[in-house]
């Protein structure tokens, strides 16, 4: 009896020449993988297994039909990788280099999963890492490292998306020990379901922006309704928040985040962190597109035998180098104290943009079925679109880079 091998190609089991073996993808050209040390490497390699077997047989279901693949918490928690980057507090510890090289890893088979695990420990965590007091990290980090408490990071809203840093229509007005919290904030990650949530507002006496913390289950006035029909990262939740009069008191307040300046750092890490994540986009279309060209035989021979397939193929597995190469600097830089917005800046915007033109490349490689998420290309295609517009747009990348190099900010 026939049989069809993932490229659609028959196979007769009374097939009399075994096939050529041809090298297994992999899109680490550049030994990326010798840099790290011994334990390093092991939870690098804990993550890929882990994505391999719990993630990649599932995801592509929970992808078609929006929905969070709760299923998957309880193993995910036992991967331990709760603060990872930061020290104390009951988080994973370890270096950029460890925190980046695992995002990149989450990515390499679905950004939903890395973008869930972003917004919880980096941007929701971290705002606390980086902008709390002693007593709010002991107090919120412990319970959110071990995934008893989800977080999320309440920045855009509804009419300021790139402007947030000028422009939050969100207000915070202080009324004895406590706040007033009024207003919207949309494409929440994680909100519709989350515990936490990391609210920033404009404080109508100073008119600075400022970050509280608040608890969504039990804060009344807080609401969320779930933003549908999104065509990336469809397995991610975003939410759209409604404050109305919410009374937050003033011991969740983050007490050192007192302007945006005090935002921007955390954005900093986690632009840092979503170019090692289009960087694993990267590597995880350009696997699949080359098994898939391996595979599908046209005019009699496998797809990838032809010269203008390994034209692009070569040309994906540049990006990724190109990519993982700047990302590592990076993480140099990071380890050293280095980092400045600037450079997290370039890499964000460059490594997404060519996440785009990677994944694009690989759609095309795979024909009809490119389109089809049964083959994977089709969501990292997707999702690729919503890496390159998150976290900052493109625009707004180049224009802190631009201001960088000339000394003139173009914002406005
Ligand atoms: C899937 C997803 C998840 C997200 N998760 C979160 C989250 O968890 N928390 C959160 O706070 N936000 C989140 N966001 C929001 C995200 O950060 C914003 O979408 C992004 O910052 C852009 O804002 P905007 O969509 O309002 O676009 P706009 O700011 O309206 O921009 C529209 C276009 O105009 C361009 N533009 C704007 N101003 C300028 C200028 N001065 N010069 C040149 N071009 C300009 C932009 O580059 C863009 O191309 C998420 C978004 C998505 C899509």
């Amino acid at each position: 009896m026939a049989t069809t091998t993932a490229a659609g190609r028959p196979v007769a089991a009374s097939a009399k020449k075994a096939p050529k073996q041809l090298p297994v993808p992999n899109s680490d050209f550049y030994q990326l993988a010798d840099v790290l040390t011994a334990d390093e490497l092991a939870i690098v390699k804990k993550v890929r297994t882990y994505m391999e077997t719990k993630v990649q047989p599932i995801i592509n279901k929970y992808w078609s039909e929006d929905a969070f693949p709760f299923e998957l918490l309880p193993s995910f928690k036992d991967l331990q990788l709760g603060g990872l980057g930061f020290e104390g507090y009951g988080c994973a510890g370890g270096s950029q280099k460890l925190f980046g090289l695992v995002a990149m890893e989450f990515a390499r088979v679905d950004a939903s999963i890395c973008t869930f695990w972003g917004v919880h420990s980096g941007l929701a965590m971290g705002s606390i890492y980086l902008d709390g007091s002693e007593e709010q990290k002991q107090r919120w980090l412990p319970p959110m490292a071990r995934f008893e408490k989800i977080g999320c990071f309440g920045l855009t809203e509804p009419l300021v998306g790139s402007g947030t840093s000028g422009g939050l229509l969100t207000t915070a007005k202080r009324e004895g020990d406590a706040w007033i919290l009024n207003g919207q904030k949309r494409w929440i990650g994680n909100a519709p379901w989350c515990d936490l949530s990391i609210i920033w507002a404009r404080d109508l006496a100073d008119n600075q922006v400022k970050g509280f913390i608040l608890e969504n289950k039990t804060t009344p006035g807080f609401s969320v309704e779930k933003i549908e029909h999104k065509i990336a990262l469809k397995v991610v939740q975003n939410g759209q928040i409604t404050l109305k009069d919410v009374r937050v008191p003033e011991a969740n307040r983050l007490q050192g985040g007192n302007s945006f300046r005090d935002t921007a750092r955390v954005l900093r890490m986690t632009r840092y962190m979503v170019g090692w994540a289009s960087t694993g986009v990267q590597m995880g279309a350009f696997e699949a597109t080359l098994k898939y060209t391996q595979e599908r035989l046209q005019f009699g021979r496998p797809i990838a035998s032809f010269q203008m397939v390994q034209d692009l193929l070569a040309k994906m597995l540049a990006n990724v180098t190109a990519c993982q190469c700047m990302m590592m600097r990076l993480a140099q830089l990071d380890d050293e104290g280095k980092l400045g917005d600037q450079q997290a800046a370039l890499a964000k915007a460059f490594c997404t943009a060519k996440a785009r033109e990677t994944v694009s490349w690989g759609r095309e490689l795979l024909g009809g079925n490119g389109i089809v998420v049964d083959y994977d290309v089709a969501r990292f295609f997707a999702d690729a679109e919503a890496l390159y517009s998150y976290e900052g747009t493109y625009q707004m990348q180049n224009l802190i880079v631009g201001k960088a190099i000339t000394g003139i900010g173009a914002f406005l």
